[in-house]
């Protein structure tokens, strides 16, 4: 079932957000593949939310978060994906990814929908057919994810390949299961993290000299690894195509791309470096990102970023209605907050 790059995040603030990965292009969204939720109100009822038991509900679990009620089982429609697919990364130089991002943001618009390419700017961490000598140096990784027909896996990478020189190419097949997990490393759990992040709707030369120029000023982590990361992911395909902007809570429209900047750390005292980093790679990119957004995206931005979030005026009423009636005391509020119409 479509869900996550990192193996440790938790599937239901991750499902009550929207839920973005590998399987986007192919599959949709988490909550455009979750079928029902069993759930306790605030008022300490126990029921069921689908598409034809209150549908209210379901439709504002479907992308508000964690505002409505406790979510206690998730109902998920999986497919059929693997065992073995195709994944890895293409690595260019830094020097070569204003080049290389152009093109893919090009091949992007029509690439199969089983490929999921995922271009981090990152220092680059271990990993297998990688030369040691790239371990450490800030390169653009384009991490891939192809769950088409294996026949077609060189195909497919070798039109990535072609958008440029790479400096290293470790692509091949590998189990469904392993390659869920691949990016764990990239961000061991227990480490303090802080995201920013948003849709645009192009990836626009601009915004690729942007993210460069933030790769090129990250703070020096005190131990070796992928302490500040920008990726950007590719929408289209069922995300994008199969899934009306109204059906769920969940906002996607006018979205070609996402752009997420983490940083990772480990002791309060580096905290305030990195987090000034992500703020400022995002506000370098402010003019060029959507109202509308993912919410699990980004920190707290409060109210008026919350507004725009989930798209129309319209959409953003359904769910204070939806608050209204199913939290009109606001109990749900450690959180980022819809607010009942009586404010809670
Ligand atoms: C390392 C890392 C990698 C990530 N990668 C991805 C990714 O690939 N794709 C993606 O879409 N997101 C990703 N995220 C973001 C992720 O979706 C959010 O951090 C999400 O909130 C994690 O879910 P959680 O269950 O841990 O939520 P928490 O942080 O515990 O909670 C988030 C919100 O959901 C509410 N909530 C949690 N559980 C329930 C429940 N059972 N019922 C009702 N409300 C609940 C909480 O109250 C809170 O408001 C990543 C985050 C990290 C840290």
């Amino acid at each position: 079932m479509p869900a996550g790059t990192v193996s440790s995040t938790g599937i239901a603030g991750l499902t009550l957000g929207g839920g973005v990965g590998y399987n986007m292009r192919r599959f949709g969204a988490t909550v455009d593949n979750l079928l029902s939720c069993k759930v306790v109100t605030t008022d300490g009822r126990k029921l069921k939310a689908s598409k034809t038991e209150n549908s209210d509900l379901f439709w504002a679990l479907r992308g508000g978060g964690g505002n409505f009620a406790v979510v206690t089982e998730f109902t998920f429609q999986a497919h059929q994906a693997g065992p073995l697919v195709g994944a890895g990364v293409v690595l260019f130089q830094l020097d070569d990814a204003k080049d290389v991002l152009t093109k893919l943001a090009v091949h992007m618009k029509t690439a199969p929908r089983p490929l999921q390419v995922i271009a981090a700017l990152v220092p680059t961490p271990p990993m297998p057919g990688i030369p040691p000598e790239y371990y450490g140096v800030y390169m653009l990784s384009l991490v891939c994810v192809y769950t088409g027909d294996l026949a077609l896996l060189d195909e497919t990478i070798g039109a990535l390949t072609a958008l440029g020189a790479p400096a290293a190419v470790a692509v091949g097949p590998a189990p469904w299961v392993a390659v869920n997990s691949m990016l764990d490393a990239a961000a061991p759990y227990g480490r303090s993290v802080h995201t920013r992040g948003g849709y645009l709707s192009a990836l626009t030369g601009s915004a690729i000299d942007a993210a460069i120029a933030s790769a090129r000023h990250a703070p020096a982590p005190s131990v070796p690894g992928p302490s500040t990361v920008q990726n950007i992911w590719f929408m289209g395909g069922a995300i994008s195509e199969d899934f009306a902007e109204d059906s769920v809570a969940f906002s996607r429209e006018g979205a070609e791309v996402f752009w997420e900047g983490v940083s990772q750390w480990d002791s309060d005292e580096e905290g305030p470096r990195f987090i000034e980093w992500a703020d400022n790679a995002a506000d370098a990119l402010s003019a060029e990102m959507r109202a509308n957004g993912y919410v699990n995206l980004t920190t707290d931005r409060g109210p008026e970023w919350l507004r725009g979030l989930y798209g129309s005026a319209a959409k953003f009423q359904r769910l204070i209605e939806a608050k209204t009636k199913w939290d009109p005391q606001n109990l749900l509020r450690f959180n980022k907050n819809i607010k009942p119409a009586s404010g809670g």
